[in-house]
C-alpha cells in the first residue's frame, strides 16, 4: 500500500525499544483519507471470505476497522480494555499480555454482538508479538464464530507475532511490514507494496 508506506516513512518516528510512533495519522490524530484507503484494502483482500463482523481492540483499531466495515457492509465490534459501567456481565473475556508494558490486561466483548453464525475479520493497528491479535482470536473462538483472518495495518516483521499467528493457522494480511527500526530508521519490506 503505497499511501501507507509513504505516511510511515514521512511521519513515523522511531522510539527507543523498537517502537514506532505514528501518532500523527493513526494512534492519536487520525488521517481519514488514509483510513478509508486502509479500509478499502482490507475489504478487497477479504471480499470473498463472507465476513459478517469486524472485531478490533479499542482504541487505535477502531478507525481502520470502521472503514473496513463500511466497505464490507458489516458492523464493527471493538473489544474493551477497561471495565465499563455498561459492560459488566454477559461477556466473553480474554487475557492479553503486553511485552512492552509487562502487564496482563483483560479484554472483553458482549455476548450480544458476535454469535456462532458470524464470520469474523479481526483488525488491529500493530502486530508485534501477537498477543493482542491472539486475544481477539480467542474472543472470536469463544463466540463460536468462524475467524476468517487477521488484518494488520503495520506488522513489525522482526518480532515474532506474524510467525506465531501463521503457525496457529490464521490468515494474516498486513498492509505494511517493517523489517527493522534499527539506527532510528524505518526499513519497510518493499515486496509488500501493492
Ligand atoms: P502485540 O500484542 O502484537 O505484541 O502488540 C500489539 C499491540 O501493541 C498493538 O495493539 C499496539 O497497540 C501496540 N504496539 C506494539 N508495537 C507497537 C509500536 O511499535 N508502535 C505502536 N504505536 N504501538 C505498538
Amino acid at each position: 500500500m503505497d499511501i501507507l508506506h509513504k505516511k510511515i516513512l514521512e511521519h513515523g518516528h522511531v522510539l527507543p525499544g523498537n517502537v514506532l510512533k505514528v501518532d500523527s495519522f493513526l494512534n492519536h490524530q487520525i488521517d481519514p483519507e488514509l483510513m478509508l484507503a486502509i479500509g478499502k484494502e482490507f475489504a478487497t483482500r477479504f471480499k470473498d471470505a463472507g465476513i459478517t463482523k469486524v472485531l478490533t481492540l479499542e482504541s487505535s483499531g477502531i478507525a481502520p476497522s470502521v472503514m473496513a466495515g463500511l466497505e464490507l457492509g458489516v458492523p464493527v465490534v471493538f473489544a474493551r480494555k477497561r471495565k465499563s459501567l455498561t459492560l459488566v456481565d454477559n461477556l466473553y473475556t480474554a487475557t492479553v499480555y503486553s511485552y512492552t508494558k509487562q502487564t496482563s490486561n483483560d479484554i472483553s466483548i458482549s455476548k450480544d454482538y458476535i454469535g456462532d453464525n458470524d464470520v469474523v475479520l479481526v483488525i488491529d493497528d500493530f502486530l508485534a508479538n501477537g498477543q493482542a491479535a491472539l486475544g481477539l482470536a480467542t474472543l472470536t473462538e469463544q463466540t463460536g464464530a468462524t475467524l476468517a483472518g487477521i488484518g494488520i495495518v503495520i506488522e513489525k516483521g522482526f518480532q515474532s507475532g506474524g510467525q506465531l499467528l501463521k503457525e496457529k493457522g490464521y490468515r494474516v494480511e498486513s498492509l505494511a511490514v517493517i523489517d527493522s527500526l534499527e539506527n532510528e530508521t524505518v526499513t519497510l519490506r518493499t515486496e509488500e507494496v501493492k
